[in-house]
Order: C-alpha cells, then sequence, then structure tokens
C-alpha cells in the first residue's frame, strides 16, 4: 500500500464485496435479478477526510464516487448462497436445460475454478472481478 492510498481505498481493495464489484448494476446486466437488495439504502454516509473515499455506516459499502447513492452490500455468503440459485435456475430455464443435479456440479465446478484463479489476482481481486463480468 502506497502512502497516498486511503485506509478505506486500501478496505475496498482487500474486501471487493463493500464496493460490489462484479455484481450486476441495473436490468440491463444479464445476470441482474430483481430483489429486496435493489433499493437505495439509506444508510448514513461517512466521508474520510477531505479525500474522495466514504462508507456507509448501515450496511458497509464503500465508494469513491461524489454522488453516494448505493445499494446495500450483500454479506459474501447470502451472495455465494444467491449465486449457486441463480445458477441452477437459470440451467433449468436455458433453451438446452440441464438437470439440477448438472447445474448443480456446474455452479460448484465454476466456483472452482474462479477460485484457483483468484489465488494468483489477490493483490488485485476486484480488477479479477470485473473481468469476470458477463459481456
Ligand atoms: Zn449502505
Amino acid at each position: 500500500m502506497s502512502t497516498e492510498e486511503s485506509s478505506l481505498q486500501e478496505l475496498a481493495m482487500r474486501e471487493p464485496w463493500r464496493t460490489a464489484r462484479g455484481t450486476p448494476r441495473n436490468a440491463l446486466d444479464p445476470t441482474w435479478i430483481p430483489g429486496v437488495g435493489d433499493e437505495c439504502c439509506d444508510g448514513r454516509i461517512i466521508w474520510e477526510g477531505k479525500g474522495p473515499w466514504w462508507f456507509c455506516n448501515k450496511c458497509g459499502y464503500i465508494g469513491s464516487s461524489p454522488t453516494p447513492i448505493h445499494k446495500p452490500i450483500q454479506h459474501p455468503l447470502d451472495f455465494f448462497m444467491a449465486s449457486i440459485f441463480f445458477y441452477i435456475r437459470k440451467g433449468l430455464e436455458s433453451p438446452t436445460p440441464v438437470t439440477k443435479e448438472t447445474a448443480l456440479f456446474q455452479a460448484l465446478y465454476v466456483t472452482g475454478v474462479a477460485l484457483r484463479n483468484a489465488v494468483v489476482q489477490r493483490s488485485r481481486l476486484g480488477l479479477y472481478l470485473e473481468q469476470l463480468l458477463a459481456k
């Protein structure tokens, strides 16, 4: 960490779920599904000094946008479980559907591959997550 990085910036790099990197932002993203987390968070914003970084004292979101409007972040375990169910459901709805068991095994395998590759990207997990976004 350079001396010019803020502590919030460093925390956001170490805990990328706090910036929601890699998650769908809106309905235009094919991985987006409507849910209770779509409403903007009403937590109090606390700015770090005079820099661009801030955090939400309600959900823990960290941002650097001048406009601190954000959706509440999900706990990583909740996001993981929701993603597994999302993958299985999409597999069942596919034009070439797979069985629930095959969809689950695919999800577990893809997760394993992503985790193995994340190990060598650990120092820049946020960038790695953005590379995984659906194009
Ligand atoms: Zn919040």
